[in-house]
């Protein structure tokens, strides 16, 4: 995989196929205004880009493998959703967002964020509006709110090229994340659809493949049904009333244990609670003395 120009558009390949903790990055080349966008493929490439000017740098979401290499461009205004600030001013906010509460845990990323993601907390930061249509000087660039994966998570639409930047409604076999605290199913379904409606001809995804070229129609929909075969598979694993480690048991999420487990543990847990509270709003099943049984 390479990089791609599109006009005043380019896509820059992530290094690792822009795999976590890596992701694929835009530059927009206004005549007005130059601006990276999610900065953490490369910190070469990022470097090199520096050099040839960077006036502002975007955020689709505040996640680490979206804001790593940000630093780099000191004198850059920053621009994120405004819901997706306040992890960036605080690192002990930013690990409670995560709902990481075991202090070795938190010791641990607190750790990371730093040595591996050049955390630093920031005051201030400059912020989209949702639906804002933004002149850069010969390009334009379409926000579009897509809550559920983060609640300020962003896409992008370039008009002229017909390019939508998904961010991290990524079209991997895997399916959707919504594992934070404030992480959405329902919105996540909303997201998927508004991206889906969109008529782009171009469409990049923050990590993997990143780059599609033909309509990703048939992706979208085996992404979109991920979601729903781990709901059909919670429903069978309650054939009998369970307990949130009972279910966790069954892997829905990953399939299988892996390794490292604490990590895989950690998130099998988070996405199930997700589909939890998404089975209780939906009337599903009903929650008694920690057991949760089919209704
Ligand atoms: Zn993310």
């Amino acid at each position: 995989m390479s990089d791609h120009q599109f006009g005043k558009v380019r896509f820059i390949c992530g290094k690792n196929g822009g795999k976590y903790p890596y992701n694929h990055s835009l530059y927009f080349q206004g005549e007005k205004i130059r601006a990276v966008l999610d900065p953490a493929s490369s910190r070469q490439k990022m470097l090199g880009l520096k050099d040839e000017g960077v006036d502002e740098v975007w955020l689709s979401h505040w996640h680490e493998d979206h804001i790593h290499y940000m630093n780099l461009f000191e004198s850059s205004d920053v621009r994120i959703s405004e819901r997706d600030f306040p992890p960036l001013t605080d690192l002990d906010t930013f690990l409670d967002w995560y709902g990481i509460e075991d202090p070795a845990g938190r010791g641990y990323w607190k750790k990371e964020m730093v040595e591996t993601f050049d955390f630093r907390p920031r005051k201030t930061a400059r912020f989209f509006r949702d639906d804002e249509l933004i002149d850069l000087g010969g390009l334009t660039v379409q926000v579009i709110p897509t809550p559920g994966h983060t609640p300020g998570h962003l896409s992008f639409y370039v008009p002229e090229e017909g390019l939508l930047f998904v961010g991290d409604y990524d079209l991997t076999s895997f399916g959707p994340w919504y594992g934070d605290v404030a992480s959405s199913i329902e919105e996540t379904i909303a997201s998927i659809s508004k991206l889906k409606a969109i008529p782009a001809r171009r469409w990049v995804a923050a990590h993997n493949e990143g780059l599609f070229e033909t309509p990703p129609g048939a992706l979208w929909d085996a992404y979109e049904n991920v979601i729903y075969e781990r709901q059909e598979k919670l429903m069978k694993t309650l054939d009998r009333p369970k307990t949130l480690d009972e279910i966790c048991a069954a892997w829905i999420i990953y399939g299988r244990p892996r390794e490292p487990k604490q990590f895989f543990e950690f998130n099998e847990k988070v996405m199930i609670g997700k589909h939890l509270e998404y089975s209780l709003r939906r009337g599903d099943i009903v929650l008694k003395d920690k057991t949760y049984k089919k209704v």
